[in-house]
């Protein structure tokens, strides 16, 4: 078993420098706007909507449940533990083949790349709530009207903002070859601002290779409950039941869950620790999310595996990964001293 690290009394993510600067805002033209939303958000609400009408003509049973079930709780273990503990903060080390399953996992969520979800996020803490922040459900939002508006952004809208997400895959396979030239580049369109958030990851070509399978791995999460649903009721019908609840609902839960914490997770809840930002802490966030929804705790510190700093805390990503460290396939696995969480509370 690993010792755990601390961090020191002011949180440091493993961000690089110089940080993406928040100019120039780019965004995606009308057209261009319909069809991403169409993308990210239609054709996702249509697959839920597959599962309401199955349901209305033929229930849910308890196979469908488990499927649905099971699939969400390994997609949101690749974004949460991997995605954003492991690939977006490297809160902890793991193995190789670990770090693979993490990718495909999260991969199989639909929310874009490792490497493109890791530097969006690392984005969104380098400029939490402010200028710069791709998601905050706060820039420039004063009235309650505004405050409503931004909280519909940050759950539903946000990605509008981001032409980078069909450029990034492109940018990376281009620089596959020499990733120092990208590292080092001047440009400021909002790819090669990302590229530079990931030094640590740009120079492993095997893991970029991995990450630019990328469609590879969302189709494996529509084809695996399909697969499991066909073999369990040795029927065809069982396989689109499987494909509907493990694939499609699940897709679309999963992406409005994640979602929730740029909208609840920085306007519902309570404020503990100081963060410098408006992050809340959310109990059923929390549950749902394997733990990211301590999401004021998450912002104070960063750069930690765990995010349980109460003993009624519960973060069953954090619980994992120190299983992981158990079992030796994780190790420098962060967390803040208790002097550093002391300075940081509140008094809430
Ligand atoms: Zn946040
Ligand atoms: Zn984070």
């Amino acid at each position: 078993m690993s010792a755990a690290t601390s961090l020191p009394e002011t949180p440091a993510t493993p961000l690089p420098s110089p940080l993406p600067s928040p100019e120039p805002h780019e965004r995606l033209s009308g057209p261009r706007r319909a069809v991403v939303l169409f993308v990210v958000q239609g054709i996702p609400l249509l697959g839920f909507c597959a599962g309401v009408w199955l349901f209305l003509r033929e229930g849910i049973r308890a196979w469908d449940v488990g499927l649905l079930a099971a699939m969400y709780l390994l997609t949101m273990v690749g974004i949460e533990v991997g995605f954003h503990r492991y690939f977006a903060h490297r809160t902890f080390e793991t193995t190789r083949p670990l770090r693979a399953l993490f990718l495909i996992l999260g991969s199989m969520a639909g929310q874009g790349s490792a490497l493109l979800w890791s530097a969006v996020h690392r984005t969104h803490h380098a400029h939490t709530d402010q200028p710069g922040d791709i998601h905050s459900p706060w820039l420039g939002r004063r009235s309650a009207w505004d405050k409503l508006c931004g909280f519909f952004w940050a759950q539903f809208l946000w990605y509008l903002d981001v032409p980078a997400i069909g450029r990034f895959g492109r940018l990376l396979d281009r620089h596959r070859a020499s990733p120092a030239g990208l590292l080092a580049s001047r440009e400021t369109d909002q790819e090669h601002r990302f590229a530079r958030t990931l030094p640590d990851f740009l120079r492993d070509e095997p893991l970029v290779r991995l990450n630019q399978r990328y469609g590879t791995w969302v189709l494996l999460g529509f084809a695996l409950p399909a697969l499991a649903g066909g073999l369990v009721t040795g029927s065809w019908a069982g396989a689109l039941r499987g494909l509907v609840w493990g694939g499609l609902v699940r897709y679309y839960v999963v992406q409005q869950v994640t979602f929730a914490i740029n909208s609840v997770g920085h306007t519902v809840g309570v404020r503990s620790l100081n963060s410098r930002d408006y992050s809340r802490n959310n109990v059923v966030m929390a549950v749902l999310t394997l733990g990211a929804g301590w999401h004021n705790n998450h912002h104070a510190f960063p750069g930690s595996a765990r995010v349980d700093f109460r003993w009624w805390q519960v973060d069953l990503g954090g619980l994992l990964i120190r299983l992981l460290a158990r079992l030796g396939l994780a190790w420098e696995v962060r967390a803040p001293s208790p002097e550093a969480l002391a300075a940081a509370r509140t008094g809430h």
